[in-house]
């Protein structure tokens, strides 16, 4: 059932969207970046804190199980949010960046040798790119890499053509950071599973803006970021089939990793702790965690689908009013139903940097540079591109303040 979806009641719950930026309220695009937070994500951490702060499973006394049994409600909270079995397949990182870290060294580093290939993309962020150029340069295993059509979406050719007995591991944004394109992940999944390949699947900029389903989509990893979508900063998530997180080793040892550690005749004997714990190696970020599980139930009270459509309103709204700035170049799927509310452009005969400029004297901030995707841009002759992206609280008289800026703009150059 569509609930009723109100973002200028949600907006009184973001505290920072009241801040005022040279007598203009703010407006904030740059949800890609990171989103902004509602009050009762900081009043759980702040909760945590005053009641409940401890560290977990390492006391027997009142405190450090209120903390534990937090972290443990945590990983379930997220679990039930992407469909995955249970707490068991969900490992919290820092972020995005560190889960992806996470599958490269304790999978890749250890797995891959010299026959081996990677696939991945023009449309992947760094971080989904680095950690392979990393372990590919220590394993000398090769790395494929999938072109992007005219229109911004991947080649699906080019994976039909590049994946091979030698594929071990299938890397792919969700939606694309830049150009908020959406990729066919199901369909991607199955070409891996034909293959034996394993399908590691970036979802920073998916699970914060639409229902994701990790059995659904049948695929064997998944990272994202609890700060893109309403959580603290530092906590992350790599949720991964329980089978694969099984046979796994961590990638960093430490108290909590493990369930033993004994001297034998002068050597270490180490025996690995249960899923997930096995992955979270040292103090974890409980106040992350917390936070990240009040994001969540904040997101599921207003409805992933009504999120997603509003998202989908502005957008849509946003390129039909583009169209009446000549300087304007956007970048970015034509059809509305493959894209997210992320949209790139850029205006000419100006930088990215002096547009982003441009606006926050009217208080209004988008993000402008490569936006860790410089293949992306170099695949398009894109010196850089201006990055304006919707959450939530977004709403249509932002929008017009954003094209009204934008004329301004346009003006100068005249
Ligand atoms: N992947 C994508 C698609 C992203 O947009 C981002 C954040 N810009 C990341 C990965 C990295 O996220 P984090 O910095 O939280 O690790």
């Amino acid at each position: 059932m569509i609930k009723m979806f109100n973002p200028y009641e949600i907006r009184k719950d973001f505290p920072i969207l009241e801040r005022e930026i040279n007598g203009n309220k703010i407006i904030y695009f740059d949800n890609a970046a990171t989103s902004q937070k509602p009050i009762q994500v900081i009043e759980a951490i702040k909760e945590f804190y005053s009641k409940h702060n401890a560290n977990i499973h390492r006391a027997v006394h009142t405190l450090s199980q209120e903390a534990t049994e937090l972290s443990e409600k945590a990983h379930k909270e997220v679990a039930s949010f992407i469909n995955a079995k249970g707490l068991e397949e969900i490992i919290f990182t820092k972020s995005t960046t560190e889960a992806i870290n996470l599958i490269a060294y304790s999978l890749g580093l250890r797995n891959l040798s010299k026959k081996d290939e990677i696939i991945v993309t023009l449309m992947d962020h760094h971080s989904n790119l680095v950690p392979w150029y990393i372990i590919s340069k220590l394993k000398k295993v090769k790395i494929r890499f999938i072109n992007v059509n005219e229109d911004f979406t991947l080649r699906f050719d080019e994976f039909e053509n590049s994946i091979n007995k030698k594929t071990k591991f299938v890397c792919v944004p969700h939606v694309s950071n830049v150009t908020g394109t959406i990729n066919d992940i199901k369909s991607l999944a199955k070409l891996a599973h034909e293959h034996d390949a394993i399908i590691i699947v970036d979802g920073a900029q998916s699970v914060p803006h639409m229902q994701l389903n990790v059995k659904a989509l049948d695929i064997d990893f998944l990272a994202f970021s609890g700060h893109k979508m309403l959580g603290p900063m530092g906590i992350g998530v790599l949720y991964g089939k329980n089978d694969l997180l099984k046979e796994m080793e961590p990638f960093l040892g430490g108290g909590d990793a493990i369930e033993e550690v004994k001297l034998r005749n002068n050597r270490l004997m180490v025996t690995w702790n249960k899923l997930p714990w096995k992955f979270e190696a040292g103090t974890q970020n409980i106040e992350g965690q917390v936070g990240l599980m009040e994001a969540i139930k904040y997101l599921k009270r207003i409805g992933m689908e009504n999120i997603f459509q509003h998202e989908k309103k502005l957008t849509e709204y946003t390129l039909k009013r583009m169209e009446e700035i000549k300087k304007l170049i956007v970048y970015g799927p034509k059809n509305i139903d493959l894209r997210t509310g992320i949209i790139a452009f850029n205006v000419k005969g100006f930088d990215s940097h002096e547009v982003a400029l441009f606006l926050d004297q009217f208080g209004i901030m988008v993000r402008s540079g490569f936006h860790c995707a410089q293949p992306l841009h170099q695949r398009f002759n894109l010196p850089s591109t201006v990055r304006a992206s919707f959450y939530l609280y977004n709403v249509f008289e932002e929008i017009d303040r954003f094209i009204e800026a934008l004329n301004e703009l346009q003006k100068l150059s005249e």
